[in-house]
């Protein structure tokens, strides 16, 4: 960070625009975490997800005064340290050195370091690397310390309109699709909002597994959030899934999937719509197509039948 933040930060505090005023206390809460020393421990620091603008306060005064930060690309995290000018040394941490580089990074807290890690994007360990380092630091009894921020999870969450008082974050599901179905079948029962991480080529079968194992169900694609081209596109999973194109889409994806819809139609208007695909079809039938359109189980249609030719007879 530059050194004269404070001089800098009191001539703009004097100045009469609303906006101006907003940035010299920005920059004097900046220049005042500055002055002081960073209290030894692991920070895990949240960056942005696409908008450089996306990052606390409290998070580039912590990689500014950092004795080192652990990258999962150097290469891609430099554009957003030079950015905001850090000039804090910087080290590789990725899936494929998280085991050898944390018995380094522990030697280094427990002779009281200040080290932070930072993913490409968003929240260090959310599909990203830094578990077993947690993990190994808390076992230690070594001070573990979040500086919170962007997560694409919960940016897709909360614009998707969908429930958000209970979810379940579900990383990558496998890419080799038998295993991706089964995957979906053990998290079709979830109650809550499921959340999935999806590589853009993949969204479009994705979505086709997941409108015939999930059910009926409102979805929502958030795409490039926070970038230029953000796109939230909501609908039911099986119109996303013929929407969406095959050969994939362009950029970062977030699937959010609604709630199972069991209790969404009542016994009594179910009952109403059984009556009418009776005349066409067995109740064997009728309960797998209503089970199917309604996303119930078909358990309960057959039941509705039963209870119905029971009360004619
Ligand atoms: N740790 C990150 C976080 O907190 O969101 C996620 C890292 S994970 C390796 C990368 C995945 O996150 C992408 O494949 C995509 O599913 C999602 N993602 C990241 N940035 C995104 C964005 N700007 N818009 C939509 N999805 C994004």
């Amino acid at each position: 960070m530059p050194d004269d933040t404070t001089s800098a930060s009191s001539e703009i505090l004097h100045s009469t625009s609303p906006s101006l005023g907003s940035a010299a206390r920005a920059q004097a809460t900046v220049a005042g975490l500055l002055s002081e020393p960073l209290a030894p421990g692991l920070y895990l620091v949240a960056t942005p997800i696409g908008n450089l603008a996306d990052i606390t306060l409290r998070a580039l005064s912590v990689l500014a005064r950092a004795d080192v930060i652990y990258c999962e690309d150097t290469r891609h995290s430099a554009k957003l340290l030079q950015h905001y000018a850090i000039g804090t040394r910087t080290r590789p941490f990725h899936d494929h050195n998280e085991e050898r580089e944390s018995e380094r990074i522990i030697e280094l807290l427990k002779s009281d370091r200040c080290v932070a890690i930072i993913s490409d994007a968003g929240t260090p360990l959310l599909s990203d690397p830094g578990f077993k380092l947690v993990r190994a630091a808390a076992a230690e009894g070594v001070p573990v310390i979040a500086i919170p921020g962007p997560s694409a999870l919960l940016s897709a969450l909360t614009t998707s309109g969908l429930p958000t008082d209970a979810f379940f974050f579900a990383g990558f599901l496998p890419a080799k699709q038998a295993a991706r179905r089964t995957r979906l079948t053990e998290l079709s029962h979830i109650p809550g909002s499921l959340i999935f991480y999806e590589a853009p080529h993949r969204t479009a079968e994705t979505l086709s597994d997941m409108a015939g194992l999930l059910g009926v169900r409102q979805a929502v694609i958030a795409r490039e959030l926070t970038k230029l081209h953000e796109e939230i596109v909501r609908g039911s999973l099986a119109d996303l899934a013929t929407a969406t194109p095959v050969d994939g889409l362009k950029g970062e994806v977030v699937i959010v999937v609604g709630p199972e819809q069991v209790q969404a139609i009542s016994d009594e208007v179910l009952s109403e719509r059984l009556a009418g695909v009776l005349e066409v079809m067995s109740l064997k039938d009728a309960a797998k197509a209503l089970a199917d359109e309604f996303g119930v189980p078909k358990s309960r249609v057959y039941g509705l039948g039963i209870k119905a030719k029971g009360a004619r007879e």
